[in-house]
């Protein structure tokens, strides 16, 4: 009898049940889903127009979560059960309490609110030819050559010396006035189209123009630059010096942008990665009650090394676990080591989308392919996995299983083809504190360029699958 059983399910065995295969994040999905995907877009756009640079993100959040009940540490009690921490407003976090068990560790999600763009240099003002220009620095890996001749918005503050706090956004309405940086015309390009890319544009020519009337009309030395501080004194009241103690950024101008007939990506500068930080957010907002304490940071400085005391590889997420154990009159060592050893955490940073134009540049089985979910990147590095954190095995298995439970289309991905490059994310300086981490974020097209792609579809996967994590692990 037991031997007719073992026959008959050998007989129904269908061995293609075995092989694992990608789903893409349209592939099945009806209406109604297809309508939560754009509405979502939508929020996402949003926040990608009105969150430009690291303090315009911090600022975003913090009015979303005070929507959502969050509570400013600094005014918070003990009763307060929601929880936003400020870092020196280009960096903070969200931490949802559900009980003062706090040796248990937090289900955290971490992504970066920083992006590639240009900044001014401290004393960046000068004239040239009789026209105006502000020199940068640019900041991140960027490719120079993607940055001339593009209209260019002014983000950031000014901090006089008497401690004033000046902001500056100019460029975004469509009324105000854009900059630029200026390219050689081809007629005379001869010698500069054969050099490689990297000397196409140089570093030391990346000066936006910023104007060209000169003060009372009357061309004198320097006359156009003090038309310039003269305009800027009477709009914002500060001077030359005041540069100095100064954080403004050149970013492309305009609002987030839907790309292709269908709608079906999304285009702007800086998703890498307020993408990942956008579905964090959302994610923590939505997971609902849960017995576990949820926590979700955004960092500064991740694209540029993560250093600094707002980047990752600082004490940063420390001192913020120290905040909240400390509030809630659990502030002892051994709690604050055992609640950072004890937390699971998702490094949530975008990964290489495969460019078809670029194929040879990616292995097509393991690389994030755009449309087909959130990628899963059990390692990143370069060079046989070099400076990387590899999440164990036990800890990728319990995600995936979160992943499923939620249909959250996902797949495997690496940064790019063995031995061609690679890439780290904050995972590595997280993972030193003992608790387990994983990378899981969204697959983009021309990242770190001013105009990133992103499909709506993984947008909307990277946080059902932020979600799954907050409601399952
Ligand atoms: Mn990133
Ligand atoms: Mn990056």
């Amino acid at each position: 009898m037991a031997e007719k059983k073992a026959a008959k399910k050998a007989e129904k065995f269908d061995p293609k049940t075995l092989t694992y295969s990608k789903k893409s994040g349209w592939d099945g999905i009806n209406e109604a889903k297809m309508k939560e995907i754009m509405n979502f877009a939508e929020g996402y756009k949003k926040f990608l127009t009105d969150a430009k640079t690291e303090r315009e993100a911090v600022n975003t959040i913090f009015e979303l979560a005070k929507a959502k009940g969050y509570k400013n540490i600094e005014n918070a009690t003990k009763n307060d059960k929601k929880i936003f921490i400020n870092f020196d407003n280009v960096a903070c976090v969200l931490a949802e309490i559900n009980h003062t068990d706090f040796d248990k560790g937090w289900l955290m999600v971490g992504s970066h609110i920083d992006t590639p763009r240009l900044d001014l240099k401290g004393y960046p003002l000068y004239e040239k030819e009789d026209m105006a220009y502000f020199k940068t620095h640019y900041y991140g890996g960027i490719k120079k050559y993607q940055w001339v001749t593009r209209a260019l918005a002014l983000h950031g503050v000014v901090i006089t010396e008497a401690g004033k706090t000046v902001n500056v956004v100019v460029g975004e309405d469509e009324n105000d006035p854009v900059f630029t940086i200026n390219d050689l015309l081809p007629h005379l390009a001869q010698e500069q189209m054969e050099k490689g890319a990297r000397k196409v544009i140089e570093g030391e020519n990346m000066n936006i123009l910023i104007g060209s009337i000169p003060y009372s009309f009357k061309y004198d030395k320097d006359s156009v630059k003090l038309a310039i501080l003269d305009f800027l004194y009477k709009k914002y009241g500060f001077k030359e010096e005041d540069f100095v103690s100064a954080e403004l950024q050149l970013v492309p101008a305009g609002k987030a942008r839907d790309v292709g007939f269908d709608r079906s990506f999304v285009g702007a500068h800086g998703q890498d990665d307020r993408i990942c930080a956008y579905s964090a957010l959302q994610a923590i907002f939505d997971a609902g009650k849960t017995k576990e304490n949820k926590f979700a940071m955004f960092f500064d400085k991740e694209e540029i090394g993560s250093k600094g005391n707002a980047g990752a590889n600082s004490n940063i997420l420390e001192r913020a676990v120290n905040k909240l154990i400390n509030l809630y009159g659990k502030g002892d060592y051994n709690t604050l080591i055992n609640s950072l050893a004890n937390s699971r955490f998702l490094s949530s940073d975008v990964n290489a989308g495969i460019e078809p134009e670029w194929a040879g540049a990616f292995e097509s089985m393991n690389a994030g392919k755009v449309g087909w979910g959130v990628c899963l990147t059990k390692f990143t590095g370069a060079g046989g996995k070099g400076n990387s954190n590899e999440a164990h095995a036990e800890f990728v298995a319990k995600c995936r299983a979160a992943f499923n439970k939620d249909d959250a289309r996902w797949q495997t991905a690496e940064l790019g083809r063995v031995d061609l490059g690679g890439g780290g994310t904050i995972a590595m300086f997280i993972a030193e504190y003992g608790m387990q981490v994983l990378d899981v974020g969204t697959p983009i097209l021309s990242m770190h360029s001013p105009f990133e792609v992103a499909s709506k579809a993984d947008l909307y996967n990277t946080y059902l699958s932020y979600k799954a994590f907050y409601k399952y692990l």
